[in-house]
């Protein structure tokens, strides 16, 4: 693939306005929904072989997600793409003044495994909402929904408009050497370094969406059992590979027994005694994956689950306890299905605790008392927080997804999308009708009187 003679066909499309008009972007954004459900089988088929996911779990956190989003962005398109008039100063009229949503130009939008389809089709949905042409690199960790993906997109759309570029490391290495006017990125914060480095090189902006450890803290007030059923369902879809999981427990001690013991119910529940053979449970992506994950197990003390089959790539969700915050699995993301449950005596110290380590993509909080809610709102620093549940933060159409300092940067979803691929140009139009000679040189009012003007004309 000559990832220049791409880029530049695309610019060379996107310079001549096709992709700008209101009426084009709907029509492309219905053709990829029907291409979706067209190929609905096909994909779910893909997901199931890459991750064992079941079709149910597959349609909500990836088809059914993707096709919400689109069919929010259809409906709500004409209103974003208004240009919003802008106050003029008494200085500059007559004359007047509007912010113009314009598209960058041409986007990459480089996507992770774990959920292969949705985190490289929502971007895109809101890069063609916004206007853009758009280059797009699966995950090769992923590999049947990586081709799928392909397929739908070269039956769909034409080269110089969308593209689809697989591989690894090499190709995603060889994208970033071309001038993008846009880049979106969602994995690691060692590869988004190293994606922001890139970009440095062409000062193009970036979208960095990346993971990190997400903390729940659940107080001594919260019910056991509700709290335990949400928690593990966060923890366990797609066999706890989703970077929104929440990545381990901060458990007040004097509830810390009777939760273990709910969660490992909760756990049975879902999956029965031998979550092997359930076909609702997921397998880790590969085998370095799993290698590393069961390195975690020896780490506490194994409070549930602790079973794995290398064969399988399975990991049976596993509650640890007794875990020195010193260990790995506390010091890393997890990114699979163990739960490590740390206790605490003191809301104080937790809330330190939190300070002191890197801001994370979600925070969750199982409490009944609303100033327990609103400290942690407005004394932690997070993507995104969720009190009461996990995960389902994501499914607001308007709440902006995404991370803060070590965690990412920029946001999407909804009109979140639509903003993170345009760039907001202010016009101004003056008329040349009048023009007081006071504001050029040579400058004869006394500086205290100009002083007076200037701030009078400005309206400040
Ligand atoms: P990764 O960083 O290893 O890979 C992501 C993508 O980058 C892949 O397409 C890969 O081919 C490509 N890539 C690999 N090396 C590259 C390089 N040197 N330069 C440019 N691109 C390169 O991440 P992953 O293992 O696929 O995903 C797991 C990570 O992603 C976790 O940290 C997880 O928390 C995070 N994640 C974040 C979100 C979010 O929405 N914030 C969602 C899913 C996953």
């Amino acid at each position: 693939m000559n990832c220049a003679a791409l880029v530049e066909r695309q610019r060379a499309y996107f310079r001549s306005h096709a992709t700008r008009p209101l009426e084009f972007r709907r029509a492309r954004l219905r053709e990829l929904q029907a291409a979706i459900e067209t190929r609905e089988r096909e994909l779910l088929e893909a997901l199931q072989a890459d991750l064992h996911k079941p079709p149910q779990e597959a349609y909500a956190s990836e088809l059914g997600m993707v096709l919400g989003e689109i069919r929010h962005t259809v409906r709500c398109l004409p209103n974003w793409m208004k240009p919003r008039r802008g106050h003029l100063p008494l200085l500059t009229l007559p004359g007047r003044a509007s912010v113009q949503p314009d598209p960058y130009g041409v986007a990459l939008i480089v996507g992770p495994w774990n959920y292969p389809f949705q985190l490289l089709f929502t971007p895109l949905v809101g890069c063609i909402a916004a206007g853009n042409c758009a280059c797009l690199k699966p995950s090769e960790l992923a590999p049947h929904t990586s081709a799928v993906a392909a397929k739908l997109i070269r039956a769909t759309f034409s080269e110089e408009y969308i593209a689809v570029v697989e591989g690894g490391r090499e190709a995603a290495e060889a994208l970033l050497e071309q001038r993008f006017d846009t880049l979106f990125f969602t994995g690691s914060p060692g590869v988004g370094r190293s994606v922001m480095a890139a970009a440095a090189k062409h000062l193009t902006p970036v979208t960095l969406e990346l993971g990190g450890k997400s903390p729940c803290i659940v107080c001594d007030d919260s019910p056991l059992e509700i709290t335990a059923r949400r928690i593990v369902w966060g923890k366990t879809m797609n066999a706890g590979q989703t970077c929104v999981a929440p990545d381990y427990l901060l458990v007040d001690r004097s509830i810390r027994a009777p939760l273990v013991a709910a969660m490992a119910r909760a756990i049975g529940a879902f999956y029965g005694p031998d979550p092997l053979s359930s076909p609702d449970y997921g397998r880790i992506v590969n085998r370095w994956h799993f290698d590393r994950l069961a390195a975690y197990l020896p780490q506490g003390h194994i409070a549930h689950g602790g079973r794995t089959s290398a064969s399988e790539l399975y990991i049976e969700p596993t509650i640890l306890t007794d875990v020195p915050l010193t260990a790995p699995v506390m010091e890393e993301e997890i990114f699979g299905p163990i739960l490590p449950v740390i206790d605490f005596t003191d809301f104080e110290e937790t809330l330190a605790f939190l300070r002191d380590r890197p801001s994370p993509l979600a925070l969750y909080l199982f409490t009944k008392d609303q100033r327990t809610r609103q400290r942690l709102a407005a004394e932690t620093r997070s993507g995104g927080i969720c009190v009461n549940d996990t995960v389902v933060h994501l499914l607001g159409k308007d709440l902006p997804f995404g991370g803060v300092g070590e965690s990412g940067m920029g946001a999407y979803h909804g009109r979140a999308s639509f903003a993170c691929f345009t760039h907001s140009k202010p016009v101004v139009e003056r008329s040349l009708w009048g023009d007081p000679g006071w504001r050029y040189p040579p400058f004869r009012r006394a500086f205290g009187s100009f002083k007076r003007v200037y701030q009078w004309m400005l309206g400040r």
